[in-house]
């Protein structure tokens, strides 16, 4: 067994490296089923091309959606793949590149839009709920932006308020603020469900005809974009909005992508607004986030699409909501949980109501990968888990879920006092 202690003086053969490398037992969920995040072991074909393009780094420099130049394999396969999610919403000049994940997309819209509406000189606002994804919080902090409004959630649906969000823009206006960034989510992460896109584009329009007020839209879809256009298509043509400007999605989460692989899209040029002169090649601008990127995630994404097609991701994504609906049938007619699930995703949002302040035993948290998390219902805060149905997931798991919650049921009616437990809060979700 190889011992750390610092930088290694001297180096070891490789066959006790290999040796070492082997993952080890500790590394996997033991008899029990990851459930708790959208990931699951990634799809050969994207690990064959992932693997035959780790040798070659060609993707280090620039983006290739806009590029006139001789394109190396990996370069055309980028822009190939920004083509081709255009096409999934409706963006037919698309500009973009493949990212690091769903934070570097979020930075980016936001940064890139923060330069915009600063280029004009004008103070810009931030508009967000309370449950879009921290990396939002992250690109505030770096872009310094600090006019940030959280618009309530509608009640019980677990999206945007579109009549608070006018209110907001109209309170914005009334201090003389024209500009604001607002972020769409398309498949929140605690919850699954989305923000209502044209609704919200509707509202810029009209407050823009009322009174040259602007509004960028970035989507998150870092969730959504790998999974709604496969049941709703004609309402994830989110492109066709005209002040939707960019958007993030995560070929790693629901495209079967080994990570990391995410993808940021915008409307034709928007990136400029991020542009520098590349210090070591005339040829080259730098318009990206981080610098040096690789082509085998290009590579994985563009196998993957080529090889599933519309008909192959629609196809498992299918399977897996018949699974959800499996196991929430079971758990409805028992009356053991609240759910909250939007009907197009393949991940749910339960409170195990039946439980001592709706919190499953730590074995079960364990065995299943899935932790507990407070959210807003019904004028209360309740504990909430959420559940991603996966293809490493099969009725066979849901079975042994379904029994293991059953059994823990069963035990805890005999314990004496229940309400003694006190909740864990993984993330406290502001009221509305
Ligand atoms: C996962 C997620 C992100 C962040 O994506 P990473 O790939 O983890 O950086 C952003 N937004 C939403 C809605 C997410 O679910």
């Amino acid at each position: 067994m190889l011992q750390f202690s610092g930088f290694p003086e001297k180096g070891v053969e490789d066959e006790a490296i290999l040796q070492a490398l082997k993952p080890g037992s500790s590394s996997r969920n033991q008899g029990g089923t990851f459930m708790g995040y959208p990931q699951t072991t990634p799809h050969a074909v994207a690990i064959e091309a992932y693997l035959s393009y780790m040798e070659y780094n060609t993707n280090h420099v620039g983006v290739f959606t806009n590029s006139n130049r001789q394109l190396t394999a990996s370069q055309k396969m980028e822009s190939e793949v920004i083509a081709m999610l255009g096409d999934l919403y409706g963006l037919n000049e698309a500009d973009g590149y493949i990212t690091s994940g769903g934070t570097e997309g979020n930075i980016l819209g936001v940064w890139i839009a923060r330069n915009y509406f600063s280029a004009q000189k004008n103070t810009v606002a931030l508009m967000q709920s309370c449950l879009t994804h921290e990396s939002i919080q992250k690109a505030v902090d770096l872009t310094m932006i600090s006019h940030v409004e959280e618009i309530a959630l509608e009640d019980c649906h677990f999206r945007m308020d579109t009549r608070r969000l006018e209110e907001a823009i109209d309170n914005l206006i009334s201090h003389q603020i024209y500009h604001a960034i607002i972020i769409a989510t398309a498949g929140y992460t605690l919850t699954g469900t989305s923000d209502d896109i044209r609704e919200i584009n509707e509202i810029v329009i009209k407050f823009n005809k009322q009174y040259g007020f602007q509004g960028w839209i970035h989507i998150d879809a870092a969730i959504g974009g790998m999974v709604l256009p496969f049941r709703e298509q004609e309402n994830t043509r989110w492109f066709e909005c005209e002040h939707v400007m960019s958007m993030t999605v995560d070929p790693h989460k629901m495209g079967y992508i080994p990570y990391s692989a995410g993808v940021f899209m915008g409307r034709k040029n928007v990136l400029s607004w991020i542009e520098r002169n590349n210090q070591f090649s005339k040829t080259h601008v730098s318009n990206t986030l981080i610098g040096s990127r690789n082509g085998a995630a290009a590579a994985a994404c563009w196998a993957m699409f080529q090889h599933l097609g519309y008909s192959g991701y629609k196809g498992i994504l299918d399977d897996l909501i018949s699974k959800k609906e499996y196991l929430l049938g079971k758990l409805l007619q028992k009356h053991i949980a609240e759910v909250i699930s939007n009907p197009e995703t393949n991940m749910c949002c339960l409170s195990f109501n039946s439980f001592s302040n709706c919190l499953l035993p730590g074995r079960l948290e364990q065995k299943y990968a899935t932790r507990a998390f407070s959210i807003q219902y019904r004028g209360s805060v309740i504990n909430c888990y959420k559940l991603y149905i996966m293809p490493h997931i099969s009725y066979a798991t849901l079975d042994m879920l379904y029994e293991d919650i059953m059994e823990a049921l069963a035990e805890s009616s005999l314990k004496p006092s229940k309400s003694e437990v006190k909740p864990q809060h993984e993330k406290v979700i502001s009221p509305m």
